[in-house]
């Protein structure tokens, strides 16, 4: 283990402040005004990760600054390659916790899967997340640090008004976005500021299992998109899927949805839907799910499920899929099937930390000196 000298660990660490938060660090440091949005443009706009390329500021500023200050990225403990162009980085913290981001490219788009906990409390029963002990919060500077790492990774520094390889974010990633929202909301705020990181709330979509008190609070203060994990038309068997359900169950989630803040028949609800077989994936399960969604400005994502190992379910068969898929759709639904991106190098939830902790335990663990 490597310990930090003295000076490191008192230096702080301005990338994940606010502008609020930043100017007034500024203020206590005994800078101008000015000098808080000076450093945003370096940071967010420039992705600057030292102070010493701020040559719009003074040497003897950004020395000054770089003795009480740092501008952290999380370590890349292991980054991959799909060769549908599909990108993994897992990221480590200094505390050890690691975290997945996933860079998704397609014709039109490029998606940023971004992780907003270690691990996961819900427990859902097809998610591998859910199967980690450990679970923390991440915070807002781990939250943005995500994305500064792909645009790291993928030299698209400074940000780009046009021809971007993220256009997009989802929180999809680990974790369940509702139940750190201060961290999330701060975070998505800085993401989203126009004179940084640039991305759109439009662009932006959060995914949930169904957190239903802080839905409204999302859609009012963030109005970013909504994802809401379905996943199952009936109580008895969302319970199963998703434990979350007997606190907040389908009726008061779908109430939660028609009110939410924001939504339009041009900005629909994304409804995600496991296709697990012989649990939710029958043709009366689609008519349901029909019945249910009706007066919601909806869209549907059937994703097929990703097997993991020691999972208790199976995927269903293409043919259930299109059976099912055509019900939404004949209702007039979108109801496309998620393609399953950058399998061989382990897109399912979690699987890459998992690989990763598995390799690191098969390593004796060295003594200590
Ligand atoms: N906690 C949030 C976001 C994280 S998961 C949520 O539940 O929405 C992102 C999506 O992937 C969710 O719809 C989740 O249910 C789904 N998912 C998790 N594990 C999966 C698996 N093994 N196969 C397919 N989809 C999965």
């Amino acid at each position: 283990m490597t310990t930090a000298s003295p000076s490191e660990t008192a230096r702080r660490n301005l990338v994940g402040l606010g502008r609020d938060a930043l100017a007034a660090e500024m203020t206590a440091f005994g800078a101008e005004p000015f000098r808080a949005r000076q450093l945003w443009h370096w940071i967010y706009h420039r992705g600057a990760a030292d102070f010493g390329v701020m040559t719009s500021l003074s040497k003897g500023f950004r020395e000054k600054l770089a003795t009480t200050y740092e501008l952290c990225r999380p370590t890349l403990s292991r980054e991959l390659a799909s060769i549908d162009r599909t990108r993994k980085w897992l990221l480590r913290f200094p505390d050890g916790q690691e975290v997945e981001t996933v860079h998704i490219p397609e014709e039109e788009r490029g998606t940023l899967c971004v992780s907003s906990q270690v691990g996961c409390t819900l427990t859902c029963s097809f998610c591998h997340t859910g199967t980690q002990r450990l679970v923390r919060n991440l915070t807002a500077a781990e939250i943005v640090a995500q994305v500064m790492i792909a645009r790291d990774a993928l030299c698209e520094w400074p940000s780009p008004q046009e021809d971007r390889q993220v256009t997009n974010i989802v929180l999809m990633g680990m974790g369940e976005p509702l139940l750190n929202y201060e961290n999330v909301a701060a975070a998505l705020k800085i993401i989203m500021d126009p004179e940084g990181l640039a991305i759109s709330r439009r662009k932006i979509t959060l995914s949930t299992a169904g957190v239903v008190p802080m839905m409204r609070r999302c859609g009012t203060e963030l109005g970013v998109n909504l994802a809401v994990s379905l996943h199952a038309v009936r109580d008895d068997v969302r319970d199963r899927l998703v434990p979350l359900n007997r606190k907040y169950p389908i009726a008061e989630l779908l109430a939660a949805c028609r009110s939410y803040p924001g939504s339009s028949n041009a900005r629909r609800i994304t409804f995600e839907y496991v296709m697990l077989k012989g649990v939710n994936d029958s043709p009366a399960d689609a008519r349901e799910l029909v019945r249910l969604l009706a007066g919601i400005p909806a869209k549907v994502n059937l994703i097929p499920f990703n097997q993991w190992p020691g999972a208790p379910y199976e995927c269903s068969p293409d043919e259930a899929i299109k059976v099912f898929s055509d019900i939404v759709f004949a209702a007039g639904y979108s109801a496309p099937v998620r393609t399953p991106r950058g399998r061989d190098i382990l897109a399912a939830c979690g699987q890459l930390k998992s690989a990763s902790i598995k390799l690191r335990r098969s390593v004796p663990e060295p003594l200590p000196a």
